[in-house]
């Protein structure tokens, strides 16, 4: 038998695979896809993820063995492993990110290895290092981490492995599995209870112990033993609940023979209801617009539906995911994070019940574990196995086997695309991957598309249908323009309320209707400035005026999360008179708090949200009636569902549609359509108020007349003239370091790098619009790649510019973060 070796992913930042040899006892057990422990370095262990098995040894270099096997069947499968590569060439980053990022905390193990002593030193001679080590063993520090931390320097694995071969210590490999079935106790009938006349005749045994007796006649009732359709066993607390039952008294049962007790695996994940409920008939346009996707998928793999807000796109995607099902396939469902509440998980769990598997990052990590086992059980046993994913972006990487569609809502949300860390993906465009990896179809859903798809679905890339009534029949609500400038020239205002919206949110409330209020901006005020000497407080390690909180009566960076106590007096000028400046939603609640007394208001934003159920409790409340006036951030925008909510405020578009990006007006766009598409949905016409003291810029106009083909020909003019998206593909590069003269150099010698390539064209080195985060500088280039060019090519190029800069002297520790697809 030739000599087995193993390729390995280590949960590293490194490029490459590792071999490690498979020692004879293990070659039936290691596979691709399972997990091993493998010794990296000097002395760290790792679970890394075996990619492939070959007889093939690499040469010139020293092998080392597996130390142990994880796995029992293989956790990650050969299609995830292709898409590992796909996403680590696209997203320029490397297959230890892409492990990292792919699979729940609960799979990524930690080695903890414990030491133990088995002789004494006496017939050796030991080093100094091995006798320190020795005696610290004794002292009984036995995890090999601590033994690292406690001696420092003095620590050294030649001279443990020293130890080892001596055999005076021994290492027991414990890895710890943090993930562990959840188990339950259940009860049911003793096997020898067999009818009625035994069970009878038992209880007739026990009648002196009448709490026994008692408790047996109840679990019979609750299962209702002998009869047609009966269960056979029971959860120990569902038998208990609402009785005064203990353990003891059970207890008594098991050991007369009567009942028996035992645990049981169950799932960790709440069961909410799971009752069948058929699916709405669509109505006679979602119908229509069905069977143009249909016709679509005969011809494209990915199709866009273009569809205005409450016009009951979910009600389509249900319908697909129904048909997709039923062909024996999975169905994977993507929408922004926010917006997985228990409005949608009802609606899928109504019609699909227990074949619904709900995946996002505000699982625990036992949770997610689970979703992906189940999520692979599939293949083996679809009886117990998850059909339909609803998830947030990171739902793309579960091990589907066999995929038939994949639906994403909202696909303009930004949120779809990690920032940070490495890999920065998309998660919108890796289900085009995945749709096209699987064979599977792909609908992406939007009222405000992305530029991108829409500019795919022109060019015939993607199909396109439209779907432009909503349910109810309702018009789009009106949108009505408040010049604010005006409005405090001429003393106007209510605080910070146009006239127009304070008579709105007057009448609204005297209707007994709802109210939104739109601000970008949390805490109390953006910032707070001295009315003696005009310094306003920054971040001591970014480049960012300080938030004010007031409930907390704290400053803080919204960037790296420093915080202190507001002072009492300038730090410059030693005045007393600090003045809040701007609105944060903390403010604005106040002020409205005070506009209109009688109003129960809420407010949802991060600092709200940040207890588990916060936010579904805030959009309960809104539901059941109980908050007149929410007022809140981009939190309130994310396909929320409310019936009566008739007035929406935008209290400042300023700040949107002035921010120096170019896809500010994009978002601004899409944010406004998407906040006044809350208003009017079912019973009324909506009325949207938007504030500005431009009420003449010509996005404004835009806004107003609703018309998104409108929007989308003239940004498209000056995407197309400027070298941006859709008609250029970009690349952007942070470079970072503590020293700005470091990170000057560094982007510099970069940016000279890529300049090599003349078919790019590469803007920068610039300083980004906040400079310095966590007492790091940065400095960005941005490259616009023409679409006719090889990508994979220019790709590599610009990892090579980078890995040239990186071996430069005194550049090493630089950190560049490559983002492709910048959003
Ligand atoms: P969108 O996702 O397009 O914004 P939704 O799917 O949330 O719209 O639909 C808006 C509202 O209309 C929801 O309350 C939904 O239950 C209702 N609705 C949409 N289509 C139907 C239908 N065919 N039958 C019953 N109710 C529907
Ligand atoms: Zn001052
Ligand atoms: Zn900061």
């Amino acid at each position: 038998m030739p000599q087995l070796f193993a390729q390995v992913i280590l949960p590293l930042s490194l490029h490459d695979a590792y071999t490690y040899r498979i020692p004879p006892s293990m070659e039936q057990d290691v596979a691709p896809g399972k997990r091993v422990i493998v010794q990296f370095g000097q002395r760290k262990f790792y679970a890394a993820l075996v990619s492939s098995v070959s007889t093939e040894k690499p040469e010139d270099i020293e092998v080392k063995e597996i130390q142990q096997v994880l796995d029992e069947h293989p956790v990650v499968l050969p299609k995830n492993f292709e898409m590992w590569h796909w996403i680590a060439k696209y997203y320029c980053c490397t297959l230890g990110d892409v492990f990292r990022a792919a699979l729940p905390t609960g799979l990524k193990l930690e080695s903890k290895s414990k030491i133990f002593l088995t002789g004494s030193e006496e017939e050796f001679l030991l080093t100094d290092v091995e006798q320190g080590l020795m005696l610290e063993i004794e002292k009984g520090t036995n995890v090999l981490a601590e033994l690292e931390r406690k001696l420092k320097d003095r620590f050294s694995y030649p001279a443990l492995k020293a130890l080892m071969q001596k055999e005076l210590v021994y290492v027991e490999e414990k890895v710890h599995e943090k993930y562990r079935p959840k188990t339950e106790a259940f009860v049911k009938l003793h096997p020898d209870i067999t009818s009625e006349e035994v069970l009878n005749k038992k209880a007739g045994e026990i009648k002196r112990a009448k709490k026994q007796e008692a408790l047996l006649w109840h679990f019979c009732s609750a299962i209702n033993a002998f009869e047609k359709g009966a269960l056979s066993e029971i959860a120990r607390k569902d038998l208990f609940e609402g009785t005064n039952f203990t353990t003891s008294i059970l207890k008594g049962l098991v050991d007369k023979e009567v009942l028996i007790q035992y645990q049981k695996q169950v799932s960790r994940i709440e069961g909410e209801k799971t009752g069948q409920v058929s699916m709405n008939l669509l109505n006679k346009y979602q119908a229509k617009a069905l069977e143009e996707i249909r016709e679509s998928y005969e011809s494209k793999q990915v199709t866009l539906i273009h569809g205005i807000t409450a016009s009951g796109k979910t009600e389509i995607y249900i319908h697909l995911i129904d048909e997709a099902i039923k062909t024996g396939k999975q169905a994977l469902y993507l929408v922004p994070e926010i917006a997985l509440t228990t409005q949608i998980v009802q609606r899928l769990k109504n019609v699909f019940g227990h074949k619904v598997g709900i995946y996002h990052s505000r699982l625990n990590s036992s949770e997610r574990v689970e979703i992906w086992e189940k999520t692979l059980l599939f293949q083996g046993k679809p009886g117990e196995g998850y059909q339909v994913i609803l998830g947030a972006r990171s739902a793309v990487f579960l091990p589907f086997c066999n995929l038939g569609l994949i639906v994403v809502d909202e696909e303009h949300e930004n949120s779809f695309k990690q920032f940070d860390p490495a890999p920065r993906y998309n998660a919108r465009d890796m289900a085009v991957v995945l749709g096209f990896q699987h064979h599977a179809k792909v609908l992406l859903g939007s009222a405000t598309p992305s530029y991108e798809s829409y500019h795919n679905a022109l060019t015939g890339k993607y199909g396109l249908v439209n779907l432009t009534r909503r349910h109810s029949e309702m018009e789009l609500p009106e949108i009505l323009v408040a010049d604010v400038k005006r409005a405090y020239k001429r003393k106007e205002m209510h605080s910070i309320l146009s006239p127009q919206l304070y008579n709105l949110v007057e009448d609204a409330l005297e209707k007994k209707e709802q109210v939104i209020l739109f601000q970008n901006r949390r805490g109390y005020s953006p910032f707070v400035e001295c009315f003696t000497c005009g310094h306003i407080p920054k971040c001591t390690r970014c480049d960012v005026s300080l938030t004010y909180h007031k409930y907390k009566k704290r400053l803080s960076c919204h960037y790296c999360g420093y915080s202190y106590l507001l002072p009492d007096r300038c730090d410059e000028c030693g005045s007393p008179e600090l003045k809040t400046r701007g609105f944060g939603t903390e403010k604005i609640e106040d002020e409205i708090k005070q506009l209109f007394r009688n109003a129960r208001i809420d407010r949802m934003d991060l600092d709200s949200t940040k207890t588990k159920n916060a936010f579904e409790k805030i959009v309960r409340n809104l539901e059941d009636g109980k908050t007149d006036i929410l007022i809140g951030t981009q939190m309130v925008t994310k396909g929320l569902d409310f019936e009566h909510v008739s007035v929406v405020g935008i209290l400042n578009a300023d700040n949107l549609i002035n921010f120096p990006d170019f896809r500010a007006h994009e978002r601004a766009y899409q944010l406004i359509s998407q906040v006044a598409g809350r208003a009017g949905r079912k019973h009324r016409r909506g009325t949207v108020v938007i504030q500005t003291s431009q009420p003449d810029h010509p996005l404004i106009q835009l806004i107003q007349e609703q018309d998104y083909q409108k929007v989308l020909k003239q940004q498209f003019e000056e995407r197309q003239l400027f070298k941006y998206p859709p008609f250029f593909r970009l690349v952007k590069i942070v470079v970072k370091h503590k020293n700005i003269d470091t990170v000057d150099r560094a982007a510099q010698e970069l940016a000279n790098g890529l300049r090599k390539n003349k078919e790019l064209v590469i803007l920068g080195p610039e300083f980004p619009l906040i400079s310095r985060i966590q007492l790091w500088h940065h400095k960005e280039i941005w490259i616009k790649i023409d679409r006719r060019l090889h990508l994979d090519q220019v790709k590599e190029g610009i990892m090579a510019a980078v890995k040239k800069v990186r071996s430069m002297p005194s550049l090493s520790n630089c950190i560049f973060n490559i983002d492709a697809d910048p959003m």
